[in-house]
């Protein structure tokens, strides 16, 4: 069963948003690729898990703040006895391992999702024993890409491979388990403890004025979107959306990019530029938010 579902984190989301419309310095590019490609990894081995049928509670991307340090747990499987920790990574190429550490091909030392792992399920057990619960914490680090191998690995790490990935899912669903009333306190006591990272705090310095303006294709990202009536549609990929819809989008990206602006007529019109006309967009805007204010000075919440 799933206990808590994956969810795109925000950081991700406003990441994407400011890639399309301004040039991310280079380590904030790198940043984003990595998260955007370690969230597809995550998205692959939820597909797989989310279809588990043995009785277990399956709990996605929570992130605990203990002991005075902060871990994230990608995937839980809680069956009867054991919780099954998984640290999902999508890397692709040629790594090896030497001497205990971890490389990529061409030499550069990477870190390495062992210790990553082995670190988070120690605060994990310390975490869970402090609460009084006494599961065993099963740790696994499951590498989902097919285009990934792996040299010198030392047989009997917790490594799942990715040939190894669906074998590893069945082997879960034959476990016999029967879940209490006990595992389901375990579990809510974890998504409780949930602390969400300020999706801020890593952002590059943006401003309104310095973001290139227009409604986006919500399939491809394209601004090459043209208005046809009430449907706009995108000359890049064809998609096809309601205006109204695609103004409420354009909202929602604003408002999570600037959380203290006033949304106003005139500010959803400079953004989106697809409605020629101010009266339409107060109108979507009148139908979905709260008017405040009178007159000139009318925003909406
Ligand atoms: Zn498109």
């Amino acid at each position: 069963m799933l206990k808590r579902p994956l969810t795109k984190p925000t950081k991700l989301i406003l990441l994407g948003f400011l890639d399309i419309r301004m040039d991310l310095p280079w380590e904030n590019k790198q940043y984003f690729l990595n998260l955007k490609k370690g969230y597809e990894g995550e998205v692959l081995f939820n597909s797989l898990t989310e279809k588990l049928s043995c009785e277990c509670y399956i709990l996605n991307g929570l992130r605990f703040e203990f002991n005075n340090t902060t871990f994230q747990i990608d995937s839980m499987i809680a069956v009867q006895q054991t919780l099954y920790m998984n640290e999902v990574k999508n890397f692709v190429g040629d790594y090896y391992y030497k001497d205990g550490r971890f490389y990529s091909m061409n030499g550069d030392e990477r870190k390495d999702p062992l210790v990553q792992m082995e670190r988070s399920s120690s605060q994990l057990r310390q975490l869970l024993r402090s609460l009084g619960f006494t599961i065993k914490v099963e740790p696994y680090v499951v590498h989902v890409n097919p285009e990934f191998t792996l040299y010198q690995a030392p047989l009997g790490t917790p490594i799942i491979f990715p040939t190894q990935v669906h074998r590893y899912i069945n082997n879960l669903n034959m476990i016999t388990s029967k879940l209490n009333r006990n595992h389901e306190k375990l579990a809510d006591k974890l998504i409780s403890l949930h602390v969400e990272e300020d999706p801020y705090a890593k952002l590059p310095p943006y401003t309104y004025k310095g973001l290139k303006k227009g409604t986006t294709c919500a399939v491809c990202d394209s601004f090459a979107i043209s208005v046809h009536g009430k449907h706009c549609v995108c000359g890049d990929c064809g998609h096809v959306e309601s205006v109204e819809s695609a103004v409420l989008r354009s909202v929602w990206e604003l408002k999570m990019l600037f959380p203290n602006l006033k949304i106003t007529t005139n500010i959803v019109y400079d953004w989106c530029r697809i409605v020629d006309n101010r009266k339409r967009i107060s109108r979507i805007l009148g139908k979905h938010f709260k008017i405040v204010g009178e007159r000139r000075w009318i925003y909406y919440e």
